[in-house]
């Protein structure tokens, strides 16, 4: 595989550590690095924004009718070093992890015109390869030939924590048991909606990081990449 690009696709649980896992291999490869996530939220903060989600739940009417006037687009950042999510040219990236926005995520990309809009959009950012993207179907839908697969996962009060020193971090004021209830609904919903549920694909590997530091994760990647490397070039 010298020279040749692949695809890394990275899907599981909420607040795994998913986009931060991933951009670290894209950085570490040189790769796109694309948070499908990120673009779900975009779609949700247009629909609080447009009115569509109110106290009687989501307008699915009006969310598919206007789903053409959403234009969502990554633009690097130099100063930080990360990618930004823009929603029609504006950048939304510090409102789209806000609490709000977490609480009507599900049920937004729970309607299959939104995946398909999506997923199309993620399709054709993977076309060249060279790409790590994270989500909940990259694995199963998007890219179902993806060279390498992850599906992460972690337990439930760890994976609270974190998400909770991460978004006093971000000076929101929110307590541990409301982030421990709304990841334990999104996993409920991102699990069970009928369009691509989140699920493990067949050939994924699964990667439990609940006592593993961020250290030991990216070695564990590394061998695998080595692997598939060796692999592609004994076949070749
Ligand atoms: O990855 P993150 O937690 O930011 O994703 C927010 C939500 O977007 C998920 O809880 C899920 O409902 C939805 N999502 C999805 N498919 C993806 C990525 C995210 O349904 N590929």
């Amino acid at each position: 595989m010298k020279g040749k690009k692949i695809i890394v696709a990275i899907d599981g649980y909420s607040s795994t550590g998913k986009s931060s896992f991933a951009r670290q291999i894209a950085q570490n490869l040189s790769y796109i690095y694309v948070d499908t996530g990120a673009m779900y939220r975009a779609v949700t903060l247009y629909c609080i924004e447009n009115n569509f989600i109110g106290n009687c739940g989501l307008n699915v009417d009006k969310i598919i009718g206007n789903l053409k006037k959403i234009n969502i687009k990554f633009v690097f950042n130099d100063k930080n070093g990360k990618s930004e999510t823009f929603l029609n040219g504006k950048n939304i990236e510090s409102k789209i992890r806000n609490v709000e926005v977490s609480n009507h995520v599900s049920a937004v990309s729970a309607i299959p015109e939104v995946r398909t809009q999506m997923v199309e959009l993620q399709q054709e950012m993977g076309k060249n390869k060279g790409i790590v993207m994270d989500g909940r179907d990259i694995g199963t839908v998007v890219f179902p030939d993806a060279e390498i697969k992850i599906f992460m996962t972690a337990k439930p009060e760890i994976r609270a924590r974190r998400r909770y020193l991460e978004l006093l971090q971000n000076g929101e004021n929110v307590t541990l048991q409301e982030i421990e209830k709304n990841i334990r609904k999104r996993d409920y919903i991102d699990t069970h909606r009928n369009t691509s549920p989140l699920k493990k694909a067949d050939d994924a590997i699964i990667l439990d990081n609940s006592d593993i530091s961020i250290d030991e994760q990216m070695q564990w990647f590394e061998k695998i990449f080595q692997s598939v490397i060796k692999k592609d070039e004994n076949d070749s």
